[in-house]
């Protein structure tokens, strides 16, 4: 079948990777952007600017959304829900899952179907659905109908009918990335004030993090057998350890936030007897703050 030709609305450095793909894939592309000179690379690439956001709802069935959040699409398309009716909108913007159900409600209720997308890869893995992928979910026959126009973008891991689901899965990711990147940064002022380059560590580093694949698949089978005994790791020693980073960052003067808000977290397992468990036992303590 002939490609489909999609509307791509928001052209920050993702929609603009988005709306490149598919052009490079042979889709029309129609596009629209608040900052209108954005889509000026686009369409010396061949993309139609639309000159209102009705126009480019207008132009096609299928339309892509990459914005900040979702307060954006409802900035966009509230004032024009009318022009709603019969179109797919999928949204590749991230925000919580709770917020991605109510845009779901109301986008449906204006007469489109509606799939939340939640993009795992940064620009750079737009149009490369091999090594990349985003979670999506809502109506199944949708996603299935779109499904090959999506996999220009990335691959296509649907999770089901609950709209919020795909921003969940986005939102696990997006806790682990921005905690573990927060450590690099740690890391990296630890090395700094001791006249090393972020190069110097770069190799032991990338080790490090490489490391964790082997933790986070061993701890996983524990977790949910609820088994934290102390056999490979107590507490009291991860407590020792993690005041070692924490005096290690003092006597470096760099900023002790983030190791101290650990030392935190060690120390109330500590204080809820928990010493001779594994400090996988600390995730009691996560799951009981609601
Ligand atoms: P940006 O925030 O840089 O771009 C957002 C787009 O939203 C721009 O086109 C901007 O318009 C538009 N926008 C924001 N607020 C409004 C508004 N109130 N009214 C109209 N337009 C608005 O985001 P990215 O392109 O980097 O990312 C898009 C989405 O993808 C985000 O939800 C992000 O979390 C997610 N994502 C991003 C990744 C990345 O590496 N960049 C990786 C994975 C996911 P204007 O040009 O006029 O400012």
């Amino acid at each position: 079948p002939a490609a489909a030709p999609v509307t791509v609305i928001g052209l920050g450095p993702m929609g603009a990777a988005m709306a490149e793909a598919l052009l490079a894939e042979g889709h029309e592309v129609t596009v629209w952007n608040r900052t209108p000179a954005r889509a000026e690379p686009l369409v010396a690439k061949g993309a139609r600017l639309a000159e209102s956001v009705a126009a480019a709802l207008g132009a096609n069935e299928l339309v892509i959304l990459s914005l900040t959040d979702y307060d954006a699409m409802d900035a966009l398309l509230k004032p024009v829900a009318g022009a709603l009716a019969g179109r797919t909108v999928v949204n590749l913007s991230s925000d919580t899952p709770e917020r991605t159900r109510e845009g779901a409600r109301w986008v449906t209720a204006a007469g489109a179907e509606f799939l939340a997308g939640g993009v795992t890869t940064p620009p750079s893995g737009i149009g490369d659905p091999e090594n990349t992928y985003t979670f999506y979910s809502g109506p199944r026959d949708a996603f299935d109908r779109r499904r090959s126009t999506l996999e220009v973008l990335t691959r296509a891991d649907y999770q089901g009918e609950d709209p919020g689901r795909a921003a969940l899965m986005y939102q696990i990711g997006m806790t682990m990335f921005w905690t573990s990147m927060l450590s690099y940064w740690q890391a990296i002022a630890l090395a700094d004030a001791h006249g090393l380059k972020a190069a110097d560590v770069l190799s032991h580093a990338r080790e490090t993090f490489a490391s964790l694949d082997m933790f986070t698949s061993f701890y996983a089978e524990r977790v949910d057998a609820d088994h934290h005994e102390g056999d490979v790791d107590r507490l009291s020693m991860g407590t020792a350890s993690v005041e070692h980073v924490l005096h290690t960052m003092r006597d470096a003067g760099v900023d002790p936030t983030l190791p101290q808000a650990v030392v935190d977290l060690f120390r109330r397992g500590m204080a809820a007897g928990h010493g001779n468990d594994s400090f996988s036992s600390l995730l009691g303590l996560v799951k009981a703050a609601k």
